[in-house]
């Protein structure tokens, strides 16, 4: 290793689980981040300043104001350009470390796309805000036979788990039964239960208990150790524990998770979440919106502006998406023909908006 390499590394160095030979090797390796919120930026910020090799992260979205408070990459003049969190991280991890190979895909993954955007890295970690991915991913991981590291936090609380496909339980065994403290002493996990109901979907989320900053950095932090250890070939110490922290009452638990014998994605291969076309359009969390996840399409969307102007408010285009009130609606359309709705939470508003402003 150089000696400038071996300065910037030498306090990661000095940790003897890591040492010359674990920087040198870190160095070469490689990672995933699907989502770029609150967990994924402090995630990446940690990969990138320890000084992974490359990182790629893909993310559907856009920097708003109220991202700010907790998503740890962005700038103010982020979301006044409303740029994509991809491009805006990838810009700031650029900035951050130089050395490290970032790439920002603007992008939603989804059934269709999953093995194009993570075939290739030997780990995938969510930085996601919903279940339908993080199953995708656990399905995707699994068929890919890659580790991932799932990760959620909402309110002053986050649950962190690490998937070894073969070797640990998987997101399936852990929260598809229904019960995932049932491998604990009785007493209920509110994390792991919490994490069960939004499972099924019945679970409060940021949208209307909001989310702290401060849990999102404890999560991504034990996200982050994980990966690390996964990278470095540590595996002995990785996996198979859901790990749960609130950082207001000061609750800790780390809780074994056996694998089910009967589990639908690790034993029986059944991989409904890769296979399947599901989601035509999703409501999102953090906002009263709906996303139109469209056939795949390319739009110039200058000429697109230009042809709207006339009849919509506020048009504005900034080379990756363009954005156009309908009031009270706000629209928001990406090049590949995705729109973000804002305003509504009915799919079907939407799916006439999107099909009067852009075409069906
Ligand atoms: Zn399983």
């Amino acid at each position: 290793m150089d000696p400038k390499t071996y300065e910037r590394y030498s306090r990661q160095i000095l940790f003897r689980e890591i040492g010359e030979a674990g920087q040198q090797r870190l160095l070469e390796s490689s990672a995933v981040i699907v989502g770029c919120g609150a967990l994924g930026t402090a995630l990446a910020n940690l990969l990138v300043r320890a000084g992974i090799g490359k990182l790629r992260i893909v993310d559907r979205d856009f920097v708003e104001p109220s991202n700010l408070q907790r998503q740890t990459l962005f700038e103010e003049s982020d979301a006044l350009e409303a740029l994509p969190k991809a491009v805006a991280a990838q810009r700031r991890l650029g900035a951050i470390n130089s050395g490290v190979a970032v790439e920002g895909i603007v992008a939603d993954v989804g059934p269709k796309n999953a093995e194009e955007m993570l075939r290739g890295f030997p780990l995938i970690l969510d930085g996601t805000d919903n279940f339908e991915t993080r199953f995708l991913l656990n399905d995707v991981a699994i068929h890919l036979n890659v580790p991932w590291i799932y990760a959620a936090v909402v309110a002053s609380y986050g649950v962190t788990f690490t998937v070894r496909p073969g070797e640990t339980a998987c997101l399936a065994c852990a929260l598809e039964s229904g019960d995932a403290s049932r491998n604990n002493d009785g007493s209920q996990s509110p994390t792991a239960v919490a994490a069960a109901g939004a499972a099924r979907g019945t679970e409060d989320t940021c949208d209307t208990v909001g989310v702290l900053g401060a849990a999102a950095g404890v999560i991504a932090s034990i996200e982050a150790a994980e990966a690390f250890k996964l990278l470095l070939g540590k595996t002995e110490l990785a996996g198979g524990r859901l790990v749960s922290f609130d950082v207001w009452s000061g609750r800790y638990q780390s809780v074994r998770v056996a694998r089910n014998p009967e589990c639908r994605a690790c034993a029986r291969h059944d991989f409904r979440y890769l296979e399947g076309d599901l989601q035509p359009h999703l409501t999102m969390c953090g906002r009263d919106s709906v996303q139109i996840h469209e056939r795949r399409r390319q739009l110039d969307l200058a000429a697109l502006g230009r042809r709207l102007a006339p009849t919509v408010a506020e048009v504005r285009e900034n080379g990756f998406l363009l954005r156009f009130r309908v009031p009270p609606y706000e629209m928001t359309i990406f090049a590949d023909g995705r729109a973000i709705i804002k305003g509504t939470r009915d799919t079907s508003v939407a799916r006439s908006l999107y099909a009067r402003y852009i075409g069906s």
